[in-house]
């Protein structure tokens, strides 16, 4: 075992971690946190700290932690077989397996599974996927994506555009131009204090529809969105928003990608953020809940009607020219079958949305009143709280206030892990699904300490 101060130079002068104040972390200023262990929703540190992790890790460890069923698995296949390419038809029990566990779960339209490693790579291969199919289909001028603002889909050159997060896009020269943003389904704070929710999914609608005019329909593949807006807030749509969305993408042609890489396999208390809000996409990108984190695998589901344009390509143009050297990992896979069958043995999908509803439930009762809390949201095992300057008059806090860091930092204090939300003001629960009530209750308590520790 390293010395404490072994470790903490080797990292401050080796490793560069991502999303961090890069200066501030080499001067000292920012803490380094080496964490060493972890069961069910707590994790340890080296100092033998024990922490609530009420963010599953990135919103993606749902089983929660030490799961021996899957860590068994992955030994299993590491022994067994560590590794074998997807390519040219090869596959491994595992793989093979997974593929038929997703579709079985899937909404019944989805045909296929391509594997990748990660959320972002997923996308990548769904846009790709959208741009083969046009060119199929002899429209090579139809290729064009619409994102939301505030949406989150990955950190490559395309996915880094289609997120709709300024952070995100500073400095790196980005978005791309095959991207175009539209409104978010953000009601607490886009919409105008006077106007209801119906009216705002119809104002949504119609932006859609004005860009939809102005770029012209037939420059325009897809849109794609997470069923609830994550790092751009924890936002659930405003009722009737999907099916007003939906209509307008049928009526233009153009193909629905639904992001479930936070969604998928039962967060809102449903399989898929597809079934719990009737969305019918042609690709769901599937990633941190299909392993639990136990290990990197990520997952594009192909819907039957792109699935017979792909065959068709490929008659027409020989194999797809698409693959990664760890597609289908078979450890990956392996970590993804046990992962399945975990959550359907110990129903926690079902604990998802009832543990969740309760954690919203409490957390409104614990915070919600304060003068400062202007928004107590969630659905499933996603619960937000966005804070306010002034609640009467809904103005809000300055980013450069820091307030969802501030009020993180205190609650960490008390052993809670929350996300500090990259808009600033907004602090992010999504806790592994085993989460307990009185998890939850620990949870609420100790918000409504920091918060009023920091407001
Ligand atoms: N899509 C969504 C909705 C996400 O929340 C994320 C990551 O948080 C991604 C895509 C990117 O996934 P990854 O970080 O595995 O590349």
């Amino acid at each position: 075992m390293l010395k404490n101060d072994m470790l903490d130079q080797w990292d401050r002068e080796n490793f560069f971690h991502p999303s961090t104040h890069l200066a501030e972390f080499a001067r000292g200023n920012l803490p380094n946190r080496v964490i060493t262990g972890g069961t069910n929703c707590h994790i340890e540190d080296r100092d033998g700290t024990r922490l609530l992790d009420a963010f599953a890790g990135l919103y993606c460890v749902n089983v929660g932690y030490g799961r021996q069923d899957i860590a068994e698995a992955i030994a299993a296949q590491a022994k067994e077989l560590a590794y074998y390419h997807a390519y040219v038809g090869h596959g491994t029990e595992a793989s093979i397996t997974l593929s038929k566990m997703i579709l079985d779960r899937a909404p019944e339209h989805m045909s296929k599974v391509y594997f990748g490693m990660s959320g972002s790579d997923a996308n990548e291969t769904n846009i790709k996927l959208v741009w083969y199919y046009n060119n199929i289909l002899g429209r090579p001028e139809k290729k064009k994506i619409i994102s939301r603002w505030r949406g989150y889909h990955g950190s490559g050159l395309m996915t880094g555009s289609l997120t709709g997060l300024e952070l995100f896009h500073k400095k790196f020269d980005l978005p791309l131009s095959q991207v175009i943003h539209t409104e978010a389904p953000y009601y607490f704070r886009r919409a105008d204090t006077a106007m209801s929710e119906a009216d705002f999914v119809a104002h949504c609608a119609a932006e859609l529809e004005a860009l939809i005019a102005e770029e012209g329909a037939d420059t325009i593949a897809a849109f794609i969105g997470e069923p609830v807006l994550g790092t751009g807030g924890i936002v659930p749509p405003p009722a009737g928003y999907w099916e007003a969305i939906q209509a307008v993408l049928a009526k233009h042609d153009i193909l629905l990608i639904a992001d479930e890489v936070v969604t998928g396999f039962g967060r809102l208390g449903s399989m898929f953020g597809s079934e719990h809000y009737g969305l019918k996409p042609d690709l769901i990108t599937i990633a941190k809940g299909l392993t639990s984190a136990y290990a990197p695998l990520s997952g594009s589901i192909v819907s039957d009607k792109m699935w017979k344009v792909l065959e068709q390509g490929t008659d027409e143009n020989g194999p797809i020219g698409h693959g990664w050297t760890y597609s289908a990992h078979p450890i990956g896979a392996a970590a993804g079958v046990a992962n399945l069958k975990l959550i359907d043995e110990l129903n926690l999908v079902q604990q998802a949305g009832e543990n969740g509803a309760y954690l919203n439930k409490v957390m409104a009762e614990a915070v919600g009143a304060h003068a400062h809390v202007g928004d107590v949201r969630g659905e499933g095992m996603l619960c937000a709280v966005e804070f306010v300057k002034d609640r009467n008059s809904r103005t809000f806090f300055d980013a450069s206030e820091k307030v969802g860091a501030r009020v993180a930092a205190a609650l960490l204090e008390h052993g809670v892990i929350a996300r500090a939300m990259p808009q600033g003001d907004i602090l992010g629960f999504a806790p592994p699904f085993c989460l307990t009530t009185a998890e939850a209750d620990e949870i609420a308590d100790k918000t409504a300490k920091a918060v009023a520790a920091v407001l």
